[in-house]
């Protein structure tokens, strides 16, 4: 029964997370939020996603009905792992109203905490308070800041993505959130706009080596098209394609490390695709991997055997990239 005291989070779902060698259940919610302060980003399209104008203590009474919602939606007892994603950062205390913090803390104390933010607003001064009310001793790490880190190139992050901060930044948070006792997961993001097939791969391979030593965890997100951003201008006038799911499964195979993979859009013209005719198979080996690790599988689909393997590997070899000035 939903009451009218409730409104409707962005989205949520359940679902299996592998922690560690364990698999996890999961909720995942993306509450709507006042909207990403930053808001810049080329391929994103969650920043239009707001509460527009509203006041702090409106926006607190939007996020506490959602959260009611959720309560009456999902036996809490259930899940062991809650990832939470907002339309930008949920330290951020323009977009999410401070006081929210610790409504969230109390709802899911206990629970294993992922949280979505950019770098700027991980401090030890909020973190502390947030983790010392969410733990209740069941975990070594109870919270993990989520950072779109996207790339560890900082060229790439400023020119193709307009991520707006550095790598630098984002080692600073990293010593703030562990400072606090926090873990870090970083998202990388696999064909920025403007990279070749080749350059993605490489700056994928690359990024995932040079952040390893800073984080607890890494999945790769692979580029998918979103709605009135200015990545689909590009893709609109066939200036961009997303990555073949052989790059995917390539990257994976690479690794030094596993990481974990949901390839969104996974088989669509917006999501990672290849030729449509071996795309299912392989986005359900892709997510079978994330959750098992097991590389034979990523080896074994390699393997599958269609035509469109040929034109990737040509893609490969072939692309070129189109320069931009280096100065105006
Ligand atoms: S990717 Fe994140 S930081 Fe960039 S505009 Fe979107 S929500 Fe904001
Ligand atoms: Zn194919």
């Amino acid at each position: 029964m939903i009451s009218d005291l409730t409104e409707k989070p962005l989205a949520s779902w359940r679902g299996k997370e592998r922690f560690g060698s364990n698999l996890l259940d999961c909720l995942t919610i993306i509450f709507k939020t006042g909207g990403c302060s930053y808001a810049k980003c080329r391929m994103c399209s969650y920043r239009h996603e707001r509460y527009a104008g509203e006041s702090c203590a409106s926006l607190l009474r939007h996020l506490e009905s959602q959260l009611v919602w959720v309560k009456e939606q999902y036996d809490l007892r259930g899940y062991r792992m809650v990832k939470i994603f907002t339309s930008g950062s949920l330290f951020d205390p323009v977009e999410v109203p401070p006081a929210f913090l610790s409504k969230i803390a109390s709802a899911f104390r206990g629970k294993l905490l992922i949280a979505e933010t950019r770098p700027d607003f991980v401090c030890e001064e909020v973190l502390l308070p947030f983790i010392s009310m969410i733990d209740d001793g069941s975990w070594e790490t109870p919270v993990y800041c989520a950072i779109g880190l996207e790339t560890s190139s900082d060229p790439i992050r400023e020119k193709c993505i307009n991520k707006g901060f550095t790598f630098r930044d984002f080692t600073t948070a990293v010593r703030q959130a562990r400072g606090a006792g926090a873990g870090i997961k970083a998202y990388l993001l696999l064909k920025p706009l403007f990279l070749t097939e080749a350059e993605a791969v490489s700056d994928m391979l690359a990024s995932i080596t040079d952040t390893l030593p800073c984080t607890d965890w890494i999945s790769m997100n692979p580029c998918t098209v979103q709605r009135n951003t200015e990545l689909e201008y590009y893709w609109k006038r066939g200036a961009y394609r997303p990555p073949y799911l052989w790059s995917v499964l390539s990257v994976l195979s690479q690794s030094p490390v596993p990481v974990t993979c949901d390839p969104l859009g996974g088989g669509q013209r917006r999501g990672p695709h290849n030729c449509g005719g071996c795309d299912d198979a392989i986005v359900k080996g892709i997510r079978d991997y994330s959750l098992s690790g097991d590389r034979e599988l990523v080896r074994a689909l390699l393997d599958i055997d269609c035509d469109c393997r040929q034109e990737w590997e040509f893609v490969l070899d072939s692309e070129k990239p189109w320069c931009m000035p280096l100065t105006r």
